[in-house]
């Protein structure tokens, strides 16, 4: 591939452009990643095929090192493949928890060893890893977690509960949060990783009313993690826990692009009233007030993309996301609330139906995504804990919490 140094970039989009026409199976068109779902287990030949030449490409992960098969891409040519891909209707098959935060972490807090063993595999999409932080006790003060790993000589023992572990069912490997010293808080807790291929993990998938089990609980008994899939120091690792907090709450806010999809509705909010609401005589979406809702979405949206473009431009070649990724997550996730509020309501009944021929797959997925949408100001650290963030690192406000 040429050296474009980030300059030549529209020699670079004809070059993205004619590798996907001649790699992306058009069979996928349209389709959505399948990492964190059933069919996950039994891929087709042709989303096999799709993974495999974006894995050896490394347009998966197209800023990773490209010493560990990422693609060494400067960060306006990996807008240029996201940007070439969905012209292409196509998706991104190198995806979940292993490059949105573990990755990122493990290139900076990592031995070359451990980079060596686990990045190149998560560039080809070959393991999917899960996240073990969350525990019955252990939510929002993540730090009281007990989850227990006693030290074996060259590994770990490991036992406990862990709740709320997102795709733990589909998943390879899990990087862990364990208590490796009772006697401390957070200076007590290490982060280790293990295979979830063993006897002694068993995973319960928690069903939703839904149908859907998107989570589960995951039960550790005499787990083994070898010590050298310890990450950090011993007792080091709520540091870098914080870290990968940082890189999921930037994943989260969305900061990449509009996050309308993420309710499973792409159309524009203004041609969906239309089409539901009608128009006035001058056009214009026939409810004032709705109209001017719908604007204020449009401003925040359009405001919070310039600012995570922005934020990203300067923050070019320094140090990833910060404390500041907690604001980016609270306000990307109340236009995407907002978004998903409007949606409904614009559709009326049409917008209440879970199922039945009455309502169209548009209508149906608007309420789930409704529904869903409201998990985004939880995970990953729910709003009133990154609001204390804020109070308390970017505005040095007093700590009246003493979480986090
Ligand atoms: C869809 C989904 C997927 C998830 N996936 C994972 C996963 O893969 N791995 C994982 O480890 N975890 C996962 N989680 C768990 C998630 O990180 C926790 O739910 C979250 O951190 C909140 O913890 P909690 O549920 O124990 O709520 P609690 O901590 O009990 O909080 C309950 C309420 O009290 C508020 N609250 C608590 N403390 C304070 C405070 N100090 N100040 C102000 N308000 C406060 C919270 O904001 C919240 O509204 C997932 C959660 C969801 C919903």
């Amino acid at each position: 591939m040429a050296d474009f140094g980030g300059t030549d970039l529209e020699a670079f989009r004809v070059e993205a452009r004619d590798w996907i026409a001649a790699n992306f199976p058009p069979a996928l068109k349209g389709r959505a990643n399948p990492m964190m779902r059933e069919e996950r287990a039994n891929p087709t030949p042709e989303q096999e095929q799709w993974r495999e030449a974006m894995g050896s490409i490394g347009w998966g992960v197209p800023t990773w090192p490209a010493a560990y098969g990422g693609g060494g891409l400067s960060g306006a040519e990996a807008r240029v493949i996201q940007q070439e891909l969905n012209r292409a209707g196509a998706y991104n098959p190198i995806g979940g928890m292993g490059v949105m935060m573990f990755g990122p972490t493990l290139l900076e807090y990592g031995t070359e060893a451990q980079k060596q063993e686990h990045i190149p595999r998560i560039v080809k999409g070959e393991v999917q890893w899960c996240q073990g932080f969350s525990e019955p006790g252990a939510g929002s003060d993540l730090a009281s977690l007990q989850c227990k790993a006693e030290d074996k000589g060259d590994h770990f023992v490991i036992n406990g509960q862990k709740i709320w572990t997102s795709g733990a069912q589909f998943a390879d490997w899990c990087f862990c949060l364990v208590r490796t010293d009772t006697s401390k808080k957070h200076e007590g807790i290490s982060f280790v990783l293990f295979t979830m291929h063993q006897p002694g993990v068993e995973v319960r998938p928690i069903k939703l009313i839904s149908g859907n089990s998107p989570f589960c609980e995951t039960f550790f008994t005499n787990a083994i993690a070898k010590k050298s899939d310890l990450v950090g120091p011993l007792n080091g690792g709520w540091t870098i826990a914080k870290r990968l907090l940082q890189h999921e709450r930037s994943g989260l806010s969305g900061a990449g692009g509009g996050g309308g999809g993420m309710f499973g509705m792409s159309k524009p909010l203004e041609a969906l009233a239309k089409d539901y609401v009608g128009v006035d005589d001058k056009g214009r979406i026939a409810d004032a007030d709705l109209r001017a809702r719908i604007i204020q979405n449009q401003i925040d949206a359009r405001a919070f993309q310039q600012t995570a473009v922005r934020a990203m431009l300067e923050a070019k070649g320094n140090s990833g996301p910060s404390a500041a990724t907690s604001i980016m997550k609270n306000a990307g996730t109340k236009v995407m609330q907002d978004r998903a509020e409007l949606t409904l309501e614009i559709m009326g009944a049409q917008g209440l139906g879970w199922e039945g021929e009455a309502f169209s797959a548009d209508e149906l997925a608007a309420v789930r995504g409704w529904l869903g949408g409201k998990a985004v100001t939880i995970y990953g650290g729910s709003y009133e804990i990154q609001a204390n963030i804020i109070s308390k690192r970017i505005l040095g406000l007093p700590d009246l919490t003493q979480n986090h």
